[in-house]
């Protein structure tokens, strides 16, 4: 049974050529997906994020963490000329406010490169 769920961008290659790299990683999972994998646009989007999670949580109590993942070569952050360094700045500002919204959830941050191949990053406090 799903223990995770992922937040991620909603680019196609996450059901074509990441596909089978992320589940090897994650094992089975729920997916959300935002611009980016980490822009719900502003608090409004936030909320309906969080009200996502909450639901599958209502369904699945065994759901025990949550993985924000952004992403290499990402089209939203080439029309925003949003660059790396703010991209993964974005990624660590959405999950800290993950952190406080869902304190039930270990909530991580990943990076996923153009091969599909996933890394984690350094875990942040909430604080
Ligand atoms: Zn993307």
């Amino acid at each position: 049974m799903a223990k995770t769920i992922i937040v991620r961008c909603v680019d196609p290659r996450f059901e074509g050529e990441w596909t089978e790299n992320i589940l090897l990683a994650i094992g089975p999972h729920y997916t959300l997906t935002e611009l980016a994998g980490i822009d719900p646009l502003d608090e409004e989007g936030f909320n309906a994020l969080v009200k996502k999670a909450k639901a599958l949580l209502s369904i699945n109590s065994a759901i025990n963490r949550l993985l924000v993942l952004c992403h290499e070569d990402c089209a939203w952050c080439k029309a925003n000329n949003i660059k790396e360094e703010e991209q993964l700045k974005q990624l660590k500002s959405l999950t800290e406010k993950l952190i406080k919204a869902l304190p039930q959830l270990k909530v991580e941050m990943g990076y996923v490169d153009k091969t599909g191949k996933l890394s984690y990053l350094k875990e942040v406090s909430g604080e």
